[in-house]
């Protein structure tokens, strides 16, 4: 940082204070022909799970797929392994720029507290360089594995910033939706925000995979706006554009963001569409705007 002759930063004595130095607009700053920007945000990393296509790839490139493969591997997960493998992706995000990540490792009987334990080291590793947010995150259920509310409070005790939900891997709509309303009760006791993968068909058959309304609704009637975060969110692009519409109304007035994943989704939607258009469920997104994608 360089600053022209005679234009450098002013100094201005605060009462019963130090001389601090105040920046001015008229300051300049060389930076060479640089550029300096805010940094980025990435707000849906499975950090834990990184790189994991090296090891074993997903069969069929499907969500069933990408789940029933990781689900094996987690198995044999150790804290050297996760470490390294997220600390790969994380120095990758510094150096392109990126200065906040929401990290979702697992949290279920068959990995405890691993990933978060693992990701709350990185955490404070790397803190210098980038903020780091853990989300617990029950990848296999909650009401359909015991233990896993007990394993979420002890995550949520050891540090997780955030409560994650996941809802489809429950047998019925009724406990996907008991679900969702155990996840916001645990973000309002433990005073977290909350991160729910509550969304995540090509279509709204599977009403499991389809819950974004029902999301928008709980939160409006908690008073949780600006707390609520639903990552993924596919199955509403195939919805007839009115009905879009008004469920995009419903999260914007209710204050829930959501969070679009063309990267994982582009890749993962639409594979059994072989006689009509292939649905990819992924639109533009906003954050408790107006229009939410
Ligand atoms: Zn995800």
């Amino acid at each position: 940082m360089r600053h022209p002759p005679g234009r450098g930063a002013r100094h201005r004595r605060h009462p019963g204070g130090r001389a601090r130095r105040t920046p001015r607009a008229d300051d300049a700053i060389d930076c060479a022909g640089r550029v300096v920007l805010p940094g980025f945000v990435e707000p849906h990393l499975h950090l834990d799970k990184a790189h994991l296509d090296a090891v074993r790839p997903n069969p069929d490139g499907t969500l069933a797929g990408a789940i029933s493969v990781t689900a094996a591997l987690k198995a044999g997960f150790t804290a050297e392994d996760v470490r390294a493998r997220a600390s790969r992706v994380l120095e990758d995000a510094v150096l392109n720029g990126t200065t906040l990540v929401r990290a979702h490792p697992d949290v279920d009987p068959v990995v405890g507290l691993l990933g978060v334990e693992v990701l709350a080291e990185l955490r404070e590793r790397y803190a210098a360089a980038v903020d780091l947010q853990v989300v617990a995150f029950p990848q296999e259920g909650v009401l359909r594995t015991p233990g896993t509310e007990a394993l979420l409070r002890a995550a949520l005790g050891k540090g997780a910033d955030v409560v994650g939900g996941c809802t489809y891997q429950e047998e019925s709509v009724a406990d996907c939706r008991a679900q969702i309303r155990l996840v916001l009760d645990l973000a309002e006791e433990y005073g977290v925000p909350a991160d729910l993968h509550a969304d995540f068909g090509d279509d709204t058959e599977d009403p499991r995979y389809a819950l974004a309304g029902y999301v928008a609704e709980e939160t409006a009637r908690r008073g949780l706006g600006g707390r609520v975060t639903l990552g993924h969110m596919t199955s509403p692009a195939a919805l007839p554009r009115a009905e879009r519409l008004r469920l995009a109304e419903a999260l914007a007035a209710a204050g829930v963001a959501v969070v679009s994943l063309p990267a994982t989704d582009l890749h993962l939607g639409g594979r059994g569409d072989e006689e009509r258009p292939v649905r990819r469920g992924s639109r533009g997104s906003g954050s408790c705007g107006r229009r939410a994608w």
